[in-house]
C-alpha cells in the first residue's frame, strides 16, 4: 500500500466555553485536517490545531509545511514500511512537530486499517477504555469554583485547574475548589508556565499546607527554565509534570537524567507524532517515570490518535484528553466514544474515525 496524495482542509467548531490559560484565550477550534489517501483507495486522518503560543505554529504554516515539504518526502512511500516512512517525515523538515503529528496519525490509521485492528492494538495495547480529566479554565474565582462543580456534576472525576496568572492567590483559589469539590476527585494543578522557580516552591508548598492535595503541578515555570524545574522537584513533596519542557525523544531523556520532573506530559503536537511519541514512552519506562497523554485544543480526530496511543501503553497512566468534551459539537463520524470522563476506544480498524468534513468525496 503506496500514499498516493496528502491533501489538507480546515475545521471550525465553538467551544463550549472560553478556554483560557496564563498564555491564552480561545473560543473555537480552527485546526487543519490531513487526509492521506493510499493507492488502493483507502484512506487515513489527521488534524493539527495552530498552537502559535506553544508550538509556533499557524494555520498558513502547517499547511505549507505538509504541501511544500512532507507531502513531497512521502507520496510513493510505502505505508507498510513504518519504519522508512517515519524516518522520511522526521527528516524533510526540521521542527513543524504539528505539520507531522497531523501526518503521522493519518498514515498510522491507514497502517493499523491494514492490519485490520484498530490502532491502540496495533501498537501494543488492550485498555479498552480510558478516564480523561476535564480543563477548568483561569477566571476569577467564583467562576472556576463553579466550572468545577459543574464539571463534576456532569461526571467527570479528575479536574486539570489551569493557574499561573496570580501569583500567591492561586493557593486560595485552589483551596476554594478543593472545599467545594470534596476530598474524592482528583485535582491536577496547570501553572502553563506561569510562575519563577523559588515563587513556585514557594505556592506549591502553600498547596500542601493548605490541604489541596493535588495529584501533580504541570509546568510551573518556562520551558526552557530545566534548572528551575529541576529545583522545584527536589524541593516539594508534590509531583511535577513537564509539559512544554519536553517536545521531543531528546528533551524527555534530559528530563529524565536530570530527574528535573516526576512526570512528562507526551503530546504529538510537541513530539510530531506517535512515532516519536513512542519513543518518549520507552525512555519513561526505562527511568521509572509516568506519562500523561495531554493535547492542544484538538478536536476528536487529532484526539482520538492521542487516546488510541494513551489505551496502548501501560506508562501512560494519566489522560488529559478533554477536547472532544470542550467543542461544542462533534463534525466526525466514527471512532472512540467520548462519555464525559470516559473515553471507550472502537474496535473498528485504524483511528476509526470515518467521516470528516471539508474534503472533496472520491469513488
Ligand atoms: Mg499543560
Amino acid at each position: 500500500m503506496k500514499i498516493a496524495k496528502i491533501e489538507t482542509a480546515e475545521v471550525q467548531i465553538p467551544l463550549r466555553t472560553p478556554f483560557k490559560t496564563a498564555l491564552r484565550t480561545v473560543d473555537s477550534v480552527h485546526d487543519l485536517l490531513v487526509r492521506v489517501t493510499a493507492d488502493d483507495g483507502s484512506v487515513g486522518y489527521g488534524e493539527a490545531p495552530p498552537t502559535a503560543v506553544i508550538t509556533g505554529d499557524t494555520l498558513g504554516s502547517l499547511k505549507c509545511a505538509i504541501e511544500e515539504f512532507i507531502a513531497p518526502a512521502l507520496v510513493g512511500r510505502d505505508v507498510e514500511d513504518l519504519d522508512g516512512t517515519m524516518t522520511a517525515l522526521e527528516r524533510c523538515m526540521v521542527k513543524n512537530t504539528s505539520a507531522k503529528a497531523a501526518v503521522d496519525m493519518a498514515v498510522f490509521d491507514l497502517f493499523a486499517q491494514s492490519c485490520g485492528k484498530p490502532l491502540y492494538q496495533v501498537l501494543g495495547g488492550a485498555k479498552h477504555q480510558i478516564e480523561t480529566d476535564l480543563t477548568i479554565s483561569v477566571n476569577p474565582t467564583p467562576e472556576m469554583v463553579r466550572d468545577a462543580q459543574e464539571a463534576v456534576a456532569r461526571g467527570f472525576r479528575i479536574l486539570k485547574i489551569k493557574v499561573g496568572k496570580d501569583g500567591l492567590s492561586d493557593i486560595q483559589r485552589l483551596k476554594a475548589i478543593r472545599q467545594a469539590v470534596g476530598p474524592l476527585i482528583t485535582i491536577r494543578v496547570d501553572a502553563n508556565q506561569g510562575w519563577e522557580a523559588k515563587q513556585a516552591v514557594r505556592i506549591i508548598t502553600g498547596m500542601e499546607d493548605a490541604g489541596v492535595d493535588a495529584e501533580l503541578i504541570e509546568q510551573p515555570v518556562p520551558a526552557h527554565d530545566v534548572d528551575g524545574l529541576a529545583y522545584i522537584t527536589s524541593r516539594v513533596s508534590t509531583p511535577i509534570l513537564a509539559d512544554e519542557a519536553v517536545f521531543s525523544p531528546v528533551d524527555a531523556i534530559s528530563i529524565l537524567q536530570r530527574h528535573a520532573a516526576d512526570y512528562l506530559n507526551i503530546k504529538l503536537m510537541k513530539t510530531g507524532g506517535i512515532w516519536q511519541a513512542l519513543k518518549i514512552c520507552n525512555a519513561a519506562e526505562v527511568y521509572g517515570a509516568k506519562c500523561m497523554v495531554g493535547c492542544m485544543l484538538e478536536s476528536k480526530l487529532a484526539v482520538s490518535a492521542a487516546a488510541h496511543l494513551a489505551a496502548a501503553r501501560g506508562v501512560v497512566t494519566m489522560v488529559d484528553l478533554d477536547g472532544p468534551s470542550l467543542c461544542s459539537t462533534d463534525p466526525y463520524t466514527g471512532g472512540p466514544l467520548y462519555n464525559e470522563g470516559t473515553i471507550l476506544m472502537n474496535e473498528t480498524p485504524g483511528i476509526g474515525i470515518t467521516g470528516v468534513p471539508g474534503f472533496e468525496v472520491t469513488q
